[in-house]
C-alpha cells in the first residue's frame, strides 16, 4: 500500500484502507438477532377479569424479534452506516445534482411554525406559511421570467405530469384534442416518454445530432397537425447547453404545438438564463436537486412547475391569491384549472429549505452556484479527457460531463465494473449508461459543493482505475466492489421479486450475491 508524506493511503493504496476501516462487513436482519420467544420489555402476568376487548384479545404471540431497546436502535444504526451518503462523501451522480444540503435549511424547516404547521388549520394562523409559498413562488417565476407556477407536484416526473396536463387542457379547450403526438429526443431522460405515455400521447423520437444536441431541422421535420408539443430537457442530459432552443421553440410554436423543458438540470443555469426568454410554455424545476435539500431515498422531493401567459390558466388547484393584507388558498374555481394534484398543498418541509437556500444565497450567489457547478464539471473533464473517451469532447459542457466507454475497449472491464470498483475508492458512483445515445455512458455531476481538493482527489482516483483496467488488472474490477458487504446484487430480481417478510423456513433471502 502506498501512503503519502502525511501517512495517508494514497490512491492505489486506497482499497485496502476502506476495506479496513469503512463499510460494516454485514448486518444481520432483526430476527437474527433476537428471537420471538422473548419480549424487549418485562410486564408483570395480569390477571384479566372481564373481557373488555370484546373478544378482540389477542391469543397469538407477537411474532417480533425480541431485542431491547438498545439493541434495536444499535441494528438500525449500524444499517444507517451502510448507505452512502453526500453526508459521507462525494456523490457524482449524473442528472441527480446530489449537492450538499446547508444545515441552515434544516433548522429552518423545523422551526415549530413550520414544521408542526397542519394542512387544515384555518387559514388565518397559516399566513406564514402561506408568505413563504408565495415568496417561494416570486423567486420561481423571478428566475424563469415566467407567468405562474404551481407549486404542489412532488418531484420532477410528477412535475411533468401536470405540466403535461395543462398542454392537454389547453389544446382541448381550443378544439385541437386530436394532437396525441408528442415529440422526444433521444436522449431525454426516461421519465419523458413515459409522461407523455402515460397521458396517452404517443412519442415520437428524434436523434441526437453528432455533438449530443437537438437539430432544430429534424425537430421541423417531425412536426405536424398531429404533434401536441416537445418534451426537451436543457441543458440536456448529455451534459450539453442546446444552441437551437430558442429556433426550436418558434418551430414548435408556429406549428401550434407547446414546448414542455425538463428543467431538472436549472442548477447549471439558474441566475444565469431565464428559460422564459428560451420561449418553455412549462417546465419543471426539481426544488430537491437545483435548490439542495435531500434526496435519493433521503427525503421527499418537490418538483413546482412554471407556466407561460398561454397556460396560466391551466394551472391546478390550490393556488394563493392576495386578499387584503393577507393571503388565500383559493381551493375551488369556475373555468379552466385543473382540480388538485395531489392532497392538500405539496411539500411544506421542502418549500422552506429551498427557500432559506435562494434567501441565504442571494440572486447573485444563485448565479455564482451555478457557475460553479458548470466550472467543477469543466474541470474534471480537462483532468480526465486525456484518458477517458469524452463522446462530446470538442466543446465545454455545463454542469455534468459524459464520457463514454472506448476507453475499457479490449479491457475487459464494462462501465458497470468501473462503477462498481469507484465504491471501493470511497467514491459513489457516477450515473451510468444514461443517456443511451452513447455507449455505455458515465455521466459525472460533481456540483459546485465539491472542493478543488476533492474534486482533485476524486480525478486522481478515475485516472488510477483508469491505468489499471488498461494494465489488465480487470479482476480488481470485475469482482468489485470487494469494500462493500455485498458484491453484485440482481438488482431486477431484487425490484421485481421483492422479499419484504422475513420467513423462519425461508431464513435469509438474498436476490443474488
Ligand atoms: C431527476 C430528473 C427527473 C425526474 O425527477 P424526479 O424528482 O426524480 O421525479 C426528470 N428529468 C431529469 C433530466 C432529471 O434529472
Amino acid at each position: 500500500m502506498s501512503m503519502n508524506k502525511e501517512g495517508r493511503p494514497t490512491a492505489a493504496g486506497a482499497v485496502t484502507a476502506i476495506r479496513t476501516a469503512a463499510l460494516l462487513p454485514d448486518e444481520p436482519l432483526l430476527f437474527e438477532i433476537g428471537d420471538r420467544e422473548h419480549s424487549g420489555v418485562d410486564l408483570p402476568e395480569v390477571e384479566i377479569g372481564e373481557d373488555r376487548l370484546g373478544g378482540f384479545g389477542r391469543r397469538t404471540s407477537l411474532d417480533l424479534a425480541g431485542l431491547t431497546e438498545p439493541e434495536a436502535m444499535r441494528h438500525y444504526v449500524r444499517l444507517s452506516r451502510l448507505n452512502m451518503s453526500i453526508d459521507a462523501g462525494m456523490y457524482p451522480l449524473g442528472s441527480c445534482t446530489m449537492k450538499h444540503n446547508p444545515r441552515l435549511n434544516e433548522r429552518m424547516a423545523r422551526l415549530p411554525g413550520f414544521a408542526d404547521v397542519h394542512p387544515l388549520q384555518p387559514v388565518s394562523t397559516v399566513q406564514g406559511a402561506l408568505a413563504v409559498m408565495q415568496q417561494l413562488s416570486d423567486w420561481l417565476m423571478t428566475l424563469t421570467n415566467t407567468a405562474a407556477v404551481a407549486l404542489s407536484p412532488k418531484a420532477g416526473a410528477h412535475g411533468e405530469l401536470l405540466g403535461m396536463m395543462a398542454i392537454k387542457a389547453a389544446q382541448e379547450a381550443r378544439g385541437e384534442g386530436h394532437r396525441r403526438v408528442v415529440l422526444v429526443p433521444e436522449s431525454a431522460h426516461g421519465t419523458n416518454p413515459a409522461t407523455a405515455a402515460f397521458l396517452g400521447y404517443s412519442v415520437r423520437s428524434i436523434d441526437a445530432r453528432a455533438d449530443g444536441t437537438v437539430d432544430v431541422e429534424a425537430v421541423k421535420a417531425a412536426l405536424g397537425p398531429d404533434v401536441a408539443g416537445i418534451m426537451l430537457t436543457n441543458p440536456n442530459t448529455c451534459g450539453l447547453f442546446e444552441p437551437q432552443v430558442i429556433e426550436i421553440a418558434d418551430a414548435v410554436h408556429a406549428a401550434g404545438g407547446f414546448f414542455y423543458c425538463d428543467g431538472a438540470n436549472f442548477n447549471a443555469i439558474m441566475g444565469v438564463v431565464r428559460p422564459g426568454d428560451l420561449g418553455i410554455d412549462a417546465m419543471h424545476i426539481n426544488l430537491h436537486k437545483t435548490f439542495s435539500t435531500p434526496h435519493g431515498g433521503g427525503g421527499p422531493g418537490a418538483g413546482p412547475v412554471v407556466l407561460s401567459e398561454a397556460l396560466a390558466p391551466f394551472a391546478p388547484l390550490p393556488f394563493l391569491r392576495r386578499n387584503g393584507d393577507g393571503l388565500e388558498l383559493v381551493e375551488h374555481v369556475e373555468g379552466e384549472a385543473l382540480g388538485r394534484i395531489t392532497a392538500f398543498h405539496g411539500q411544506m418541509g421542502m418549500y422552506v429549505r429551498a427557500l432559506t437556500y435562494m434567501l441565504s444565497h442571494g440572486g447573485d450567489g444563485l448565479a455564482q452556484a451555478a457557475k460553479d457547478a458548470v466550472l467543477n464539471a469543466n474541470y474534471i473533464k480537462a483532468r480526465l479527457e486525456g484518458t477517458f473517451s469524452a463522446p462530446f469532447g470538442g466543446q465545454p459542457c455545463m454542469h455534468e460531463v459524459l464520457f463514454d466507454d472506448s476507453f475499457l475497449e479490449g479491457t475487459g472491464v464494462t462501465t458497470l465494473d468501473f462503477a462498481k470498483a469507484l465504491i471501493d475508492e470511497g467514491f459513489h458512483p457516477m450515473t451510468m449508461y444514461f443517456p443511451l445515445v452513447v455507449h455505455g455512458a458515465m455521466l459525472i455531476e460533481p456540483t459546485e459543493s465539491e472542493s478543488l481538493q476533492t474534486l482533485d482527489r476524486f480525478c486522481d482516483v478515475m485516472l488510477e482505475l483508469a491505468s489499471a483496467a488498461r494494465a489488465g488488472d480487470a479482476e480488481r474490477f470485475t469482482a468489485a466492489p470487494h469494500a462493500a458487504p455485498r458484491r453484485r446484487l440482481d438488482e431486477t430480481r431484487a425490484a421485481r421479486q421483492p422479499v419484504l417478510k422475513w420467513e423462519e423456513a425461508e431464513g435469509r433471502a438474498e436476490a443474488a450475491e
